[in-house]
């Protein structure tokens, strides 16, 4: 199942996607009919509860059963939001997870032989379709990165790699937008990274058990339309199992955490002259068996 967060008459919610990808059934309102308390989020869900993916699996069976359609809403009617909006720490990061996007980078001294790690703050989140900020005053090197995100769903340290997608909850997209001049200027990565709304997330998040292998999973950027990037997770330098066991030797992972897995070649400062955003463009980052995330610049 996709789990959305989302607003609707001006109330913050979430759900499941209807299989016809049209709908989302309200889950709250489902638990409310059949008096059963649900978590208000879904990081509360995902943090709270083991049973939470099950419970909801549960309801939309019952509502599916029953035809019960006013529990369900059109998504022309919603804005969307990340699925988690406020994610309770920074966005973990990895840099350079593709060999080709290393090399664009610099050259071949810049493919990592240790995982670079670098954050992104909370406040960066936006979801499907709100508008990316251009901070014109700040930056004019606005870049774009489509990368795979895995959501964490049970607490855990000293991982090994064996064991680490099973303290996968899920998958969902991230732009992992950057203002390469102040990435560059400021030496750490954290301020170039971290402008209010570079981290657009969504449009939902895919469960576990919906991706055989987060490792193979194809990847598309279009910026107006354009392929700018085209790659696979299967050329991650740094598999998923290493990411996850990696961050956390020595450091408590806990559900409701977000890591983004790196992006491929194409990033506009990979182009020769750059292809910087600007205000108007459309990015769409696509991932295979997670969906499409689409966000304009302001
Ligand atoms: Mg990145």
């Amino acid at each position: 199942m996709k789990l959305m967060s989302f607003e609707w008459n001006g109330i913050v919610k979430y759900g499941v996607v209807h299989e016809k990808g049209d709908r989302v059934w309200d889950v709250l309102a489902l638990a409310e009919a059949n008096d059963q308390d649900l978590p208000r989020s879904i990081a509360e869900g995902i943090q709270e509860s083991g049973n939470f993916y099950a419970t909801l699996g549960k309801l939309v069976q019952w509502g599916a059963e029953n035809r019960k359609e006013e529990y369900m809403i059109p998504l022309e009617d919603v804005k969307w939001l990340a699925p988690i909006p406020r994610p309770s720490k920074n966005i973990m990061c990895v840099g350079k997870n593709y060999r080709d996007h290393a090399i664009e980078m610099g050259s071949e001294a810049d493919i990592p032989k240790q995982m670079i790690v670098f954050t992104k703050a909370p406040t960066t989140v936006i979801g499907h379709q709100e508008t990316i900020e251009a901070h014109a005053k700040l930056t004019n090197e606005l870049d774009y990165e489509g990368e795979l995100a895995v959501v964490i769903g049970k607490r855990g340290r000293n991982i090994t790699e064996a064991e680490a997608l099973d303290y996968v909850f899920g998958y969902t997209i991230v732009n992992d937008v950057t203002a390469r001049d102040l990435q560059e200027r400021h030496k750490q990565y954290f301020l170039g990274k971290s402008l209010d709304s570079f981290c657009p997330m969504g449009p939902w998040i895919v469960h576990h058990s919906e991706i055989k292998n987060p490792n193979t999973l194809g990847i598309q950027t279009r910026v107006n339309g354009e392929i700018r990037q085209d790659s696979n997770t299967e050329h991650f330098i740094f598999p998923l199992e290493e990411i996850i066991s990696t961050l956390s030797q020595g450091m408590t992972l806990e559900p409701g955490d977000i890591i983004a897995t790196g992006t491929p070649s194409g990033v506009g400062k990979g182009f020769k002259p750059p292809r910087f955003l600007n205000s108007g463009d459309e990015i769409e980052v696509y991932v295979e068996g997670v969906g499409k995330l689409n966000n304009s610049v302001n």
